[in-house]
């Protein structure tokens, strides 16, 4: 996008958007410095791989038995307080513009832990909800992430059956049913590449595995899944 076609839409965002912190109302940005501050981050220790809470700060009891699947997940905040309000309204309530300052956090929180990849990869939507809500959350968490860290985006990846959506099924099992084999990639650019997988929120982390397997069978080397919020 040429920078006056950028800015053209930043002002008719603006108008039907205003500026607003989701946290406190004050004008002027989606999230206020003041609300910056106190926003949810999960904090170490983490587990090395599955990066949930983990006291030894080393691998959790599950992590230690794991050889394969994804390489590692991690998330900057929890998925509670002003940012469940802030995924809600990218999410649901059309406020694509919210996704730049929350992939702004991504990028700094990337740069803070060394989130390594030659790559970005959003986790797609089925092409019926992408139709429903007219665009994808995560890949617009991506495209700005990928933006800021300076690294290719690639689509490789889609959503060839449509799931039931992860909030209505309620436990890990159950989850991983649901979107085992629900997705595929198609793309000779992604052999042995260092793959940054991205979504909103990780709450069991099936989708993310389930990512990654179609991801490695299509030559993939390594992935690491990297959301903006996770459930704890
Ligand atoms: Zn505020
Ligand atoms: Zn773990």
């Amino acid at each position: 996008m040429t920078d006056r076609l950028k800015q053209l839409t930043e002002i008719v965002t603006d108008f039907f958007f205003p500026r607003q912190c989701i946290g406190c109302g004050k004008v002027g940005d989606f999230i206020c410095d003041q609300c910056s501050k106190k926003l949810p981050r999960l904090l170490p220790p983490i587990c090395q791989k599955c990066g949930k809470p983990e006291s030894s700060g080393i691998y959790c009891q599950a992590c230690w038995k794991k050889q394969d699947g994804i390489d590692a997940i991690r998330s900057v905040f929890i998925f509670n307080g002003m940012i469940r309000t802030a995924v809600h309204e990218l999410k649901y309530r059309n406020l694509r513009a919210i996704a730049a300052p929350l992939a702004g956090h991504m990028a700094d929180y990337a740069n803070e832990n060394i989130i390594s990849g030659d790559i970005v990869v959003p986790v797609p939507l089925h092409i019926k909800r992408l139709r429903q809500r007219g665009y994808n959350q995560s890949e617009l968490l991506a495209i700005e992430f990928a933006g800021i860290v300076k690294l290719p985006i690639s689509n490789c990846l889609s959503r060839t059956r449509d799931s039931q959506p992860q909030v209505r099924t309620s436990n890990a099992n159950m989850r991983r049913e649901n979107v085992k084999n629900a997705f595929s990639c198609a793309n000779k650019e992604i052999i042995d590449r260092h793959v940054i997988l991205i979504d909103d929120v990780c709450t069991s982390g099936a989708t993310l595995e389930a990512c990654t397997v179609a991801l490695k069978q299509a030559g993939v080397k390594n992935v690491v899944g990297f959301t903006l919020a996770r459930e704890i």
